[in-house]
């Protein structure tokens, strides 16, 4: 397996997994308190589908029913 000291793509700030394709996740609500406001971070799809639903109230792995 070889070792690959620059990854052709960008890593995921949030699992922090190296994908080809990146979203840019604006973080806002309960996050300004950690974080400086207006920061984005880059998540992978996944991430941010996890991102997306959560942020709609929906839970990350709770059925919207
Ligand atoms: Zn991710």
């Amino acid at each position: 397996m070889p070792e690959a000291p620059e990854p052709a793509g960008q890593r995921c700030d949030f699992c922090g997994a190296v994908v080809p394709t990146v979203r840019r996740v604006a973080l806002d609500q309960d996050y300004d308190r950690l974080v400086k406001p207006h920061r984005e971070l880059y998540a992978c799809a996944p991430c941010s589908e996890r991102k997306e639903r959560s942020r709609l109230g929906l839970g990350p792995d709770r059925t919207p029913r």
